[in-house]
């Protein structure tokens, strides 16, 4: 019998022999191969003339998710969990042979009954899109349904499901936009989707429901694997963290600060970095106004200072400079010089924040002579040690509220959620040679 999309099967060519779920042919592919899917997760194109033999190993079975009831325990807290889409939401989509995002609270809760034994579970689906194609419009409509949640005497925590490539943009936004924020906000994902055997999503989740219930921190947080193994998750705080691999199972790093806590998939939530604020009976408001124009600008050798040019004639009302380390910017040769362009941001009173591309440690306005000519003759802002996408979306949330320069600067400069840090803490880097060894 013919092979059908969806079906596991075995193709032996001329050179090797595959195993993997035979995909539609996309659209777009050239005819005359076939797609599989392996099982590491790539796609491949066979050539169908090098076919020798297909076998089909298994058919394809619609996922059936059998419904339980789950008994509400009164004994257990009730956590809050929204769906927003990502890889943890994702199946694959046999027509594209892509992955979509489809799975919502509620089947999470279906999938992974252990989550019952942690706390009762609300599940609300908020939206269901991959991070990549999130808007700042999507961090205050998933604000706005955390806030009514948060301000639920019957909900101990939150919890929100989300696709991890923006995941750390998404984490400082919802720190900013809920304000009086009383109890933890925590926002998980996963590497791989929850329909492979590998999948980091249920410990993910198991993890971040404990954390939503019982971790004592008022705070927007991560919590994602904190090892390559199935060990332990990390709370990292929104604004401090970032998507640091684009594979590994603990991407997500806490950067110029230790993470907030570990938390086991038994229970336990150990502390390590206690500089965080305590869950507090108090109204929780959104202020989730955004202005979206705003450029990110890497510095690099070589660089054309007409791009900023560019954007100040498109009219854009804030401009993040992603300089290199302390903060630098050519500023030597006439033609490579960012100096006129800054001078013209200043005069159209466009507000021009410098962040630096090492990710780590901070900028500094005065050690260099250069560096003084940026922050003094033109007034670009130096934001310590605060990310770039930090930067960006704290600039949005603060242009909403004013856009005098003077006082942006200042809100630029005021700590709120803990997005720069008072000293960078150096027991935090480097931040890839195994999370055990920094604490
Ligand atoms: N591209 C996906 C997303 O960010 C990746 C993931 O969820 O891990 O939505």
């Amino acid at each position: 019998m013919k092979p059908s999309p969806g079906d596991t099967i075995k193709i032996a060519t001329t050179e090797a022999t595959f195993e993997g779920i035979l995909l539609q042919r996309p659209a777009l592919f050239e005819p005359g191969f076939i797609v599989l899917k392996l099982d590491n997760g790539y796609n491949i194109g066979i050539e169908e003339k090098k076919i020798k033999k297909i076998e089909t190993i298994k058919q394809y079975e619609m996922p059936i998710i059998k419904r339980k009831e789950f008994k509400h325990n009164p004994k257990l807290p009730t956590v809050a969990i929204l769906s927003t889409g990502g890889t943890i939401s994702s199946r694959i989509d046999y027509k594209t042979g892509g992955v979509i995002a489809d799975y919502t609270a509620d089947d999470f809760i279906q999938m992974c009954p252990e989550l019952a034994e942690v706390a009762n579970m609300k599940a609300k689906k908020v939206m269901g899109i991959m991070s990549e194609d999130l808007l700042p419009e999507d961090w205050k409509k998933m604000a706005e349904f955390i806030a009514e949640e948060l301000n639920n005497k019957d909900i101990a925590g939150v919890v929100v499901t989300h696709g991890t490539d923006t995941m750390h943009y998404t984490a400082a936004a919802l720190h900013f936009f809920l304000k009086n924020i009383n109890k933890p906000v925590i926002i998980t994902g996963s590497q791989r989707s929850i329909d492979r055997g590998s999948t980091d999503a249920f410990m993910n989740l198991i993890c971040s429901v404990t954390a939503a219930a019982r971790f004592d921190g008022a705070v927007v947080a991560t919590c994602l694997h904190g090892s390559t193994n199935d060990d332990y998750c990390i709370l990292n705080r929104g604004g401090r963290v970032r998507k640091m691999h684009t594979a590994r199972r603990d991407a997500f790093q806490s950067i110029d600060e230790l993470p907030l806590a570990k938390v086991f998939p038994g229970g336990s939530i150990e502390v390590i970095n206690t500089a965080y604020k305590k869950r507090a009976d108090v109204k929780v408001e959104v202020e989730g106004a955004f202005e979206k124009k705003i450029a990110i600008i890497e510095v690099f050798p070589g660089m054309d200072p007409g791009v900023i040019n560019f954007y100040l004639d498109k009219g854009f009302k804030g401009i993040i400079l992603n300089a290199t380390a302390l903060g630098h910017v050519p500023t030597v040769f006439p033609e490579y010089s960012l100096m006129d362009a800054l001078q013209y941001a200043r005069e159209k009173k466009v507000p021009v924040i410098v962040s630096s591309q090492t990710i780590n440690g901070r900028v500094h306005p005065f050690v260099y002579t250069n560096l003084r000519k940026l922050s003094i003759e033109r007034d670009c802002i130096f934001v310590e040690d605060m990310l770039p996408e930090v930067a960006y979306v704290k600039l949005g949330w603060v242009l909403a509220k004013t856009q005098d320069t003077k006082k942006v600067k200042e809100l630029m400069l005021t700590n709120y959620i803990g997005e720069i840090t008072e000293r960078s803490d150096p027991r935090a880097y480097p931040f890839d040679h195994g999370i055990a060894k920094k604490h």
